[in-house]
């Protein structure tokens, strides 16, 4: 059997992962800190396990996925600290010698959920992740979605009602776009405490569930997606998903008429197949895909 090699670089922790399929990894974890410390990590795991056939970076973002730019298997515009312009993929290519995919963190997600998730059945679906920051990405018709620089579905504009909900916004670019109203920080900022420690009950849901609709609707309307999957630390408050699909159904007022989104609403917004581990199973797939 081939092994594989995925990388999960995400903006607080990195998994590094070697393997053929979800029942066969070897992986570890580490926390984000400076790029030379943190890709160390990663190139003394990766040298102490047999060889892998190809490597899989799933990667937090912006980064330049276009192969004839200079900048390519950069990370870019990050306001992370440290990181922007970060040469990831050469980084690793170098010093490993083995074929390296690179694409962002939300496309592998979809990539191993096609591959071993909920959406085995799918060519036309997404993947959204609620946690640091709010990103999406998926398959057009079998094919993962590139385009001028990748989708960017967490930074999409949304009404805003002040009366309703006065906090401004916490994106450093955007100030109340998805990211800045929904994203786990903006929730801590705008109620004054960590999202994991808000009751069920709280109001906090409720608007949460009301901008995340306002989102996939819009993405309904522009992608026509077969479903949409919804993962991050954030969606782990499973109370959200009732609210999310009733309000989807709301603000849709019956125009798309599909069964998927009429009667069987509880099938097509969804969580991870895969749970936590989409993004390095992603990373994983993405390898065996560079080697096909
Ligand atoms: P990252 O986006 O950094 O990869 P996560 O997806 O876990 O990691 O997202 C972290 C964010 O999600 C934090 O803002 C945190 O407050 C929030 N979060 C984590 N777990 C939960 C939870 N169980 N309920 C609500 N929010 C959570
Ligand atoms: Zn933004």
């Amino acid at each position: 059997m081939t092994i594989f090699g995925g990388i999960e670089a995400g903006g607080t922790k990195f998994v590094c992962a070697i393997g053929t399929t979800p029942d066969d990894v070897r992986e570890t974890r580490f926390p984000t800190t400076t790029p030379d410390e943190t890709i160390q990590r990663a190139l003394e795991f990766f040298r102490a396990q047999p060889r892998v056939a190809a490597i899989g970076i799933a990667s937090f973002g912006p980064i330049d996925l276009h192969r004839a730019s200079p900048t390519f298997g950069c990370i870019t515009t990050t306001p992370k600290p440290g990181w922007r312009n970060t040469d990831l993929v050469g980084a690793i290519q170098r010093a490993l010698g083995v074929p390296v995919k690179f694409d962002t963190d939300v496309n592998a997600a979809a990539l191993g959920e096609h591959r071993w998730g909920a959406a085995r059945d799918l060519d036309t679906f997404i993947y959204l992740t609620i946690g640091t920051g709010i990103g999406g990405g998926g398959l057009v018709s079998g094919k993962l979605m590139h385009g001028l620089i990748h989708p960017e579905m967490g930074h999409i504009r949304l009404p805003h009602d002040h009366a309703r909900d006065p906090f401004p916004g916490s994106c450093p670019f955007h100030g109340d776009c998805l990211e800045g109203l929904a994203s786990g920080p903006a929730l801590e900022k705008r109620w004054g405490a960590r999202a994991e420690t808000l009751p069920a009950d709280h109001p906090a849901w409720e608007l949460q569930a009301h901008y995340l609709a306002l989102a996939l609707v819009n993405y309904i309307c522009t992608l026509s997606p077969q479903r949409i999957i919804l993962g991050g630390g954030v969606m782990e408050q499973l109370q959200l998903f009732p609210l999310i699909r009733r309000a989807v159904q709301n603000l849709l007022n019956g125009y798309v008429q599909s069964p998927a989104i009429i009667a069987k609403i509880d099938a097509y917004i969804v969580s991870p197949g895969l749970g936590k581990r989409a993004g390095v199973l992603g990373a994983l797939a993405l390898a065996r895909q560079s080697a096909a």
